[in-house]
């Protein structure tokens, strides 16, 4: 592993205009009517940037209100589409030309090296404002025959307002994921970015007020769990848009069951990569590298569970655990770096723990990193490989969201298959052979909302991306994406 050496690594301001304390609301910046306050740090030099605010029942009630005002009121789920996606255009020509900007407060606020941000975050931002822009125009109804004479048609109307409650590890894309098709379809938004990570969603209020989104149609509280969960109980939000961890997921949809809201859930992943004794093996190691040390193992996608065809597993494993090693580890401003630190100090202490775990309880051996990187300032954890551990442990059952890849051996294709889908997560898996007719065989297999073959991470605007078992529901991307924020209203017109 190539590390920076701390004096290198640059402590850039958090860029312009960042409104401490305040949120945005109605189509202004509010003082917080709560007086409680959070730092947001800078994660690879552990320096405080700025605070905000941890929004309150009075500031969650104002942001809500103005978005029930401008959703039953205002101009925006009445305006033509075509207009909308004219104002959604412009918002994704805006954040084109502040990309270098907020791929730069993306990196300080999560510790990604500010090169993905850009090539990655930004570019997929960007993507899906002009992606739901287009597809704001096939928000059409049908007319349909029915056995007594009529007229009938279907309307696809927006549902209302929406909370956005999104996690830290991509806070743009995934916040564009809820915010985009929500707009497009004409509804309201109410957004509550992740606690740690709040910076680029209080700059995207500004510049969606610039492309013309009117006064109460976006508005953003911060805030933790308790101003998500104000959020959640609050009557007047009709539909909950919630991405994070499985555990908060299952609170979030026993919340939301109280004033049955709709509710979309994008939760955790414990996701398994197969390699095929048949496979490229030299793609195939690098892939599963990618898997797993991408955006520090803090991706819900991440390929975190290795399962190797008994008769090249030691090659797989040294060629991993020597890829893993080499992988540029240090500062995010820098265009060589690959992995970052971990988001949080809290974070990382548990991906120790986890780690500590499987060594000491489980049996586990490290084959690659295994710990902090006590030279660095920030929060920065080795690429970490671990072999020996059983199907049972929680290191295999559970999402540790850092760059820690488990490695099993299996024997055949249908325990390949029962490995891979035996945890209670189904959001991605992968597999690596140069058998067509394999490939299709065991894709359909595997329970799993994304499926990668010879390759890990592609997502795609166009691709429904979610959830099988406790990942969630709901799909986020493509047409998909879009009706999860419409209803149908059927309209009978009698002829008789
Ligand atoms: P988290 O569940 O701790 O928090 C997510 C969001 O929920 C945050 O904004 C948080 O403040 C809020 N929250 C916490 N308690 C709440 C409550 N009681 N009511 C309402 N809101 C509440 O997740 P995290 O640690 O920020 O992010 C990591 C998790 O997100 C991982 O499990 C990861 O797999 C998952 N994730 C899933 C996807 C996906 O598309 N499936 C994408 C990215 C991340």
């Amino acid at each position: 592993m190539t590390t920076t050496h701390p004096d290198e690594i640059a402590t850039p301001a958090p860029g312009p205009s960042l409104p401490e304390g305040r949120l945005y609301i109605d189509g202004a910046w509010q003082d917080s009517q709560s007086d409680e306050r959070r730092d947001v740090i800078n994660p690879a030099t552990a320096v405080v940037m700025t605070t905000v605010a941890e929004a309150g029942e009075k500031d969650v009630a104002a942001a809500v209100a103005a978005a029930r005002r401008a959703y039953d009121e205002g101009p925006w789920p009445r305006m033509p589409l075509r207009e909308r996606a004219r104002i959604l255009n412009r918002a994704a020509e805006l954040i084109r030309t502040h990309a270098a900007e907020l791929a730069k407060l993306e990196s300080v606020d999560t510790g990604k090296p500010v090169h993905f941000a850009e090539m990655i975050d930004l570019g997929a931002t960007i993507g899906h404002f002009e992606y739901y822009a287009a597809l704001a125009w096939s928000l059409d109804g049908s007319v349909r025959e029915t056995a007594i004479p009529s007229f009938s048609y279907v309307r696809r109307e927006p549902i209302g307002v929406v909370a956005a409650i999104t996690p830290f590890n991509f806070p743009l894309i995934l916040s564009t994921l809820k915010i985009a098709p929500a707009l497009a379809a004409g509804n309201t938004v109410v957004h509550k970015p992740a606690e740690d990570t709040p910076l680029t969603a209080l700059r995207m209020a500004d510049l969606l007020a610039e492309a013309g989104v009117p006064a109460g149609v976006f508005n953003v509280v911060t805030g933790g769990g308790p101003t998500g969960e104000l959020l959640l109980r609050h009557p007047a939000v009709d539909k909950v848009a919630f991405t994070g961890s499985t555990g908060i997921g299952r609170k979030v949809a026993t919340i939301a069951a109280e004033t049955l809201k709709h509710v979309t859930l994008e939760l955790g992943g414990k996701s398994a990569n197969i390699i095929f004794a048949d496979a490229d093996l030299e793609s195939a190691i690098g892939a599963s590298v990618n898997a797993f040390v991408f955006n520090t193992g803090q991706f819900c996608m991440a390929g975190t569970r290795l399962l190797v065809e008994r008769p090249v597993y030691d090659d797989v494993v040294a060629g991993v655990a020597a890829a893993a090693g080499g992988v540029p580890v240090g500062d995010p401003t820098s265009p060589q770096t690959v992995v970052g630190p971990l988001t949080g100090e809290r974070h990382l202490a548990k991906v120790q723990s986890y780690v500590d775990a499987g060594t000491s309880r489980d049996g586990a051996t490290v084959l690659a990193g295994g710990g902090r990187i006590e030279s660095l300032p920030g929060y920065y954890f080795a690429p970490t490989l671990l072999g020996g551990l059983n199907q049972g442990s929680p290191l295999v059952q559970e999402e540790i969201f850092g760059p820690v890849l488990t490695v099993q051996a299996f024997d055949t294709e249908d325990e390949a298959v029962a490995l891979a889908n035996g945890t209670p997560y189904g959001l991605a898996a992968g597999l690596h052979t140069t058998k067509i007719a394999r490939a299709h065989q065991v894709a359909a297999r595997l329970q799993a909302g994304m499926v990668w073959v010879n390759t890990w991470g592609m997502l795609d605007v166009t691709l429904p991306a979610g959830g099988y078992k406790q990942s969630g529901y709901g799909r986020e991307q493509g047409s998909e994406g879009l009706a999860e924020y419409t209803q149908t209203k059927s309209v009978f017109v009698s002829l008789g």
